[in-house]
C-alpha cells in the first residue's frame, strides 16, 4: 500500500511522527510540502519566513533523497491539492502532524472530508508538542488556565510517561520511501513570487542543530542572561520550533538528561519552563480558539481602546520606532530590521502599545504577525493577551511597565539601544534611557520627544480598565 506524508510545520527528516508512522505502515511513502497560496498571497515579496522555509525545504529534500525518497513541492491551496495529489499517486492514506490553530483545524477537516469521499484515510499525529490537546488536565479533568499548576501537571505526566520523549525513527525504515519521481524539481523563490530576504538566523535542521549546540554551552547562564537584550542569552530557536526544523522531543530529552546528572545549572529548569509555556499557549488556543480574536476573559472585551486619526498616528509611531522612548524604539527597530525581537522587549513594547498608548492589543498582535519570523498564533496571542492583561494568567491590569525603568534595568549601559538607535550613540549610559531630560549633542538632538507622558498614560489606563475591576 502507498501513502503520502504532508509536511507543514515539521520540516525535518528525523524524529518525525507522521513520517515514522507512514513508513512503518506502508510500503511506498511519498512526501509533499505545499506552499499554501491562501497563506502566501497576502504576504510582502520580501517576507523572511518564505525565505526561511525555502532554504529549509531544500535541505529537507536533500536529506530525504539521501534516504532514497524525495520531496514533492506544490504551490496551491492544499484543500484542493492534497486530495488531487493523493488521487494522482494512488495512495491509500495521507499522514500528517497535528496543527492546533483554528484555521489549520478547519483546513485539515476539509482535506480529510475530501479524502474520505474518495475512499482515502487521513491520519494526524502529535508531533510539535510533548503533550497536546487534553493530555494535561486538572484533577477535575478541566483544562488549566493558570501556568504554574499546568507546568506541575505537565512535569508529573512526563515523569509517569517518559516514553513521551522517545524519538520517532526514520532512517531504519528508509526502505519504505517511494523512489523520487521524474518531475520533482523544487520551485525557486522567484517562481513562488518572492524575493530572497535575510533570515538573520541559520536555516534548516543543520542550522537548528548548530544553534542548539551553541546554546547548550550557555544554558547555565540562561536564568540571568535571558532578560538582557544586548546579550545572546537565549537560544533563538523559536523559528526552528515554529517550523519544526528541530524536534521538541530532542530538546526536552537533552535538558532532562542534563538535569538528571545535575548539569545545566540554574538555567536548564528555567529554559524547560519556557518550552512548557509554549505548550501551555498551544493548549489554550486549542481549547479556546476565540483567543485569536477576542479576550480570553470576556469581561475584558468591554474595554474601550483609543481609535480615530490620533490613535492611527500613535500606532504608526510605535510601528516605526519613533515613540521617543529609546528602549521601545530600539525594540521596534530590531523587529523591523531582523524579524526577531527579544522576549523582554516583546513584553515592553506590547505593554507600551496597550498601556501607554491605549491601543487595542489586536493591532499589535497583527503587526507582530506580519513581522516576526517565529510568528506563532498561540504564543503571539498568548504573549499579547498577557501584556494587555486580557489573557489567562496574565499580568494584572494595574501592573504597568515603566519604559524608562525597564530600560535602566535591562539595558543598563544602553548597549542595545545604541545598536538599534545609533542616533543616540553619543548619550551617556545614565542619560540614554530618557534623553529628553538631558542635554543632547549632534544627531541625538533630533531624536523625537516622548509621544505620551508615561505618568499620565498610566492614570488613563487605570481608568480605562475600570470596566473590568469587578471581574479582575
Ligand atoms: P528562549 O528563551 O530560548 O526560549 C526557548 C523557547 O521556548 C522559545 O524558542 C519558544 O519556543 C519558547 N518560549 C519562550 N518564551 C515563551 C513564551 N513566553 N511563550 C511561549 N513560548 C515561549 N514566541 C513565538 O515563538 N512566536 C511568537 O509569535 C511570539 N510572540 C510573542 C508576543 C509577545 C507580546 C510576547 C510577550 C511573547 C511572544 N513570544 C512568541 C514568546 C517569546 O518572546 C519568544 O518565544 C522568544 O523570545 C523566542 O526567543 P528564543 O527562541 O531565544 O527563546
Amino acid at each position: 500500500n502507498k501513502s503520502l506524508v504532508w509536511f507543514r510545520r515539521d520540516l525535518r527528516a528525523y524524529d518525525h511522527a507522521a513520517l515514522h508512522h507512514a513508513l512503518t505502515a506502508s510500503g511506498q511513502v511519498y512526501c509533499v510540502f505545499i506552499y499554501d497560496t491562501t497563506i502566501l498571497a497576502p504576504l510582502p515579496r520580501d517576507d523572511r519566513r518564505v525565505s526561511f522555509i525555502h532554504a529549509s525545504i531544500a535541505e529537507l529534500d536533500a536529506e530525504l533523497r539521501e534516504m532514497g525518497g524525495a520531496l514533492l513541492v506544490r504551490h496551491a491551496d492544499p484543500v484542493e491539492a492534497i486530495p488531487a495529489l493523493a488521487a494522482e499517486l494512488g495512495v491509500d492514506a495521507v499522514f500528517t502532524n497535528n496543527d492546533y490553530e483554528p484555521g489549520a483545524i478547519a483546513r485539515d477537516g476539509a482535506v480529510a472530508a475530501r479524502l474520505k469521499a474518495d475512499g482515502r484515510a487521513f491520519h494526524g499525529y502529535k508531533d510539535q508538542v510533548i503533550f497536546e490537546k487534553d493530555e494535561v488536565l486538572t484533577l477535575a479533568a478541566q483544562p488549566f488556565s493558570v501556568f504554574t499548576p499546568y507546568k506541575n501537571a505537565w512535569l508529573k505526566r512526563l515523569a509517569a510517561q517518559p516514553d513521551s520523549l522517545d524519538p520517532f525513527d526514520i532512517a531504519p525504515h528508509a526502505s519504505g520511501f517511494a523512489p523520487p519521481l521524474p518531475w520533482t524539481a523544487l520551485p525557486t523563490l522567484a517562481e513562488l513570487g518572492f524575493d530572497p530576504a535575510d533570515t538573520h538566523v541559520a536555516t534548516g535542521m543543520d542550522g537548528a542543530a548548530a544553534m542548539f549546540d551553541g546554546f547548550l554551552e550557555r544554558i547555565e547562564q540562561y536564568a540571568t542572561a535571558r532578560d538582557f537584550p544586548a546579550v545572546a542569552g537565549t537560544s533563538s530557536l523559536s523559528v526552528h520550533l515554529r517550523f519544526g526544523t528541530i524536534s521538541i522531543r530532542h530538546l526536552v530529552r537533552t535538558v532532562q538528561a542534563m538535569l538528571g546528572y545535575g548539569g545545566g545549572g540554574a538555567g536548564a529548569p528555567v529554559w524547560l519552563s519556557e518550552l512548557i509555556w509554549r505548550e501551555f499557549y498551544a493548549m489554550i488556543l486549542y481549547r479556546h480558539p476565540h483567543v485569536g480574536e477576542r479576550s480570553f476573559k470576556p469581561a475584558y472585551d468591554a474595554i474601550e481602546w483609543e481609535s480615530g486619526p490620533d490613535a492611527d498616528e500613535l500606532f504608526a509611531a510605535w510601528c516605526e520606532g519613533r515613540t521617543g522612548y529609546p528602549l521601545v524604539d530600539a525594540a521596534m527597530a530590531q523587529i523591523n530590521q531582523t524579524g526577531f525581537m527579544h522576549n523582554r522587549l516583546r513584553m515592553v513594547t506590547a505593554s507600551f502599545l496597550v498601556k501607554d498608548l491605549g491601543i487595542d492589543w489586536r493591532w499589535g498582535e497583527r503587526y507582530f504577525a506580519l513581522k516576526l519570523i517565529d510568528y506563532d498564533m498561540a504564543s503571539n496571542t498568548g504573549g499579547w493577551q498577557w501584556a494587555a492583561s486580557t489573557g489567562c494568567d496574565a499580568q494584572p491590569y494595574f501592573r504597568i511597565f515603566n519604559p524608562v525603568t525597564q530600560s535602566e534595568r535591562f539595558d543598563p549601559d544602553g548597549e542595545f539601544i545604541r545598536r538599534y538607535v545609533p542616533q543616540l550613540a553619543s548619550m551617556g549610559r545614565k542619560q540614554i534611557h530618557a534623553p529628553w531630560l538631558h542635554e543632547r549633542k549632534g544627531a541625538a538632538r533630533d531624536y523625537p520627544a516622548p509621544i505620551v507622558a508615561h505618568d499620565e498614560a498610566r492614570k488613563k489606563t487605570l481608568a480605562r480598565f475600570d470596566v473590568v475591576k469587578a471581574a479582575a
